[in-house]
């Protein structure tokens, strides 16, 4: 690999201290700037109105690495999966799901997933790395790119839910976001933007005193620490009263609801005291409920609950005033929907921990 640094990692301000210590105006550090995440220049050639000596000069020093979309399946329902090539080889997907009035990119904020989900398809691949923040950040123009050529829309939502658990990836997936809502790069406003995370108390805490202006869910699945520990490592570290608490205080800071992501399945969590336990998780914190249909991914265990199952959740949710909404799944037939990012075509052994 390169001795070089990578062009992109650097901050606003390092640019401009590269740039002061160079002799160039300040100028020209925002120009730079705007190429990179307003215009999404993919090389310093790109760059036209930046004299040739400077485009020299910064393709001496560093190096650019954009990555690359190696290739786009369709799915019947208009969903398209990209497999995204990272400049050291590893591969991220990303799915732009479009309907009548949005256009939505779901993004991936690790490579693989170290937190071993049962039921997720992610949770099979190793956790190579984070991803940086122009990584994910690219992630979003692309789809933002496809919008525009393939629906002639632009992106309107983001939701963090692709590979990988964003919050074990704080810092760069908060400054990804920053660049998105800036005007200086997307401009997209951070009520258009979800993020996902398996619950993780003590960050969610941090995100509520972090001011952040974007909406939270939380995956999950069981209100009982006894079955959700079963299906969820995380549950031993971070059980129900923490993540319960750490969600109490989230509302208390920011007024906002958080949206529960709650998959019911056949005899794991579809009983009686399973809807109580939720309704009561619900009663305490306030909460949107978004019930998923389940992916299969081939384990046994997992199967689909009776439809008068999730009935059961939706009216006893109804009843202490909590709308739950029964979500079906987008790009089923590309393995694109909810946890089934897996990256299929990468060779078996950076793709498998069986
Ligand atoms: N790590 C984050 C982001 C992943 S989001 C998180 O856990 O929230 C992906 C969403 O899909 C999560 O709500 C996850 O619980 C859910 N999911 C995972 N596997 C699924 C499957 N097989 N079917 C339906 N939903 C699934």
């Amino acid at each position: 690999m390169s001795a070089k640094p990578d062009f992109r990692s650097l901050r606003r301000e390092e640019v401009r201290a590269h740039f002061a210590a160079w002799g160039e105006p300040a100028y020209r550090a925002d120009q730079v700037y705007d190429w990179l995440w307003a215009k999404g220049a993919q090389s310093f050639d790109d760059m036209s109105n930046l004299p040739k000596t400077l485009r020299a000069k910064l393709a001496e020093e560093f190096e650019f690495r954009p990555q690359r979309i190696e290739s786009v399946q369709r799915s019947s329902d208009g969903t398209l999966k990209n497999a995204v090539r990272l400049h050291d080889g590893l591969v991220v997907e990303s799915v732009l799901i479009p309907t009548e009035k949005r256009i939505t990119a779901c993004v991936s904020s690790q490579v693989g997933c170290a937190m071993g989900c049962a039921f997720c398809a992610t949770a099979r691949l190793k956790r190579m790395r984070n991803l940086e923040p122009d990584e994910i950040y690219d992630q979003v123009r692309a789809i933002h790119e496809q919008g525009t050529t393939e629906f002639g829309r632009p992106l309107t939502n983001i939701v963090f839910m692709g590979m990988g658990e964003p919050l074990m990836n704080y810092k760069n997936t908060l400054e990804a976001i920053d660049r998105i809502t800036s005007p200086k790069g997307l401009g997209l406003s951070p009520k258009r933007i979800t993020l996902s995370t398996v619950g993780l108390p003590k960050m969610i805490r941090k995100l509520a005193d972090d001011g952040v202006k974007f909406n939270l869910a939380v995956s999950l699945h069981s209100a009982r620490d006894e079955v959700r520990a079963q299906i969820m490592p995380v549950n031993d570290v971070a059980p129900i009263a923490e993540l319960r608490s750490s969600l109490e205080y989230w509302y208390s800071v920011t007024k906002r609801k958080v949206t529960f992501e709650y998959v019911v399945w056949r005899d794991v969590n579809d009983q009686p005291e399973d809807v109580r336990a939720l309704v009561e998780l619900a009663k305490r914190v306030p909460c949107k409920v978004n019930l998923i249909e389940y992916n299969a991914i081939g384990d046994e265990r997992f199967r689909q609950a009776a439809p008068e199952a999730l009935q059961d959740y939706v009216d006893g949710l109804a009843r202490v005033g909590v709308v739950a909404k029964v979500r079906h799944s987008r790009g089923k037939d590309i393995d694109a929907a909810c946890g089934q990012l897996a990256n299929k075509k990468l060779p078996a052994e950076l793709t498998s921990i069986d």
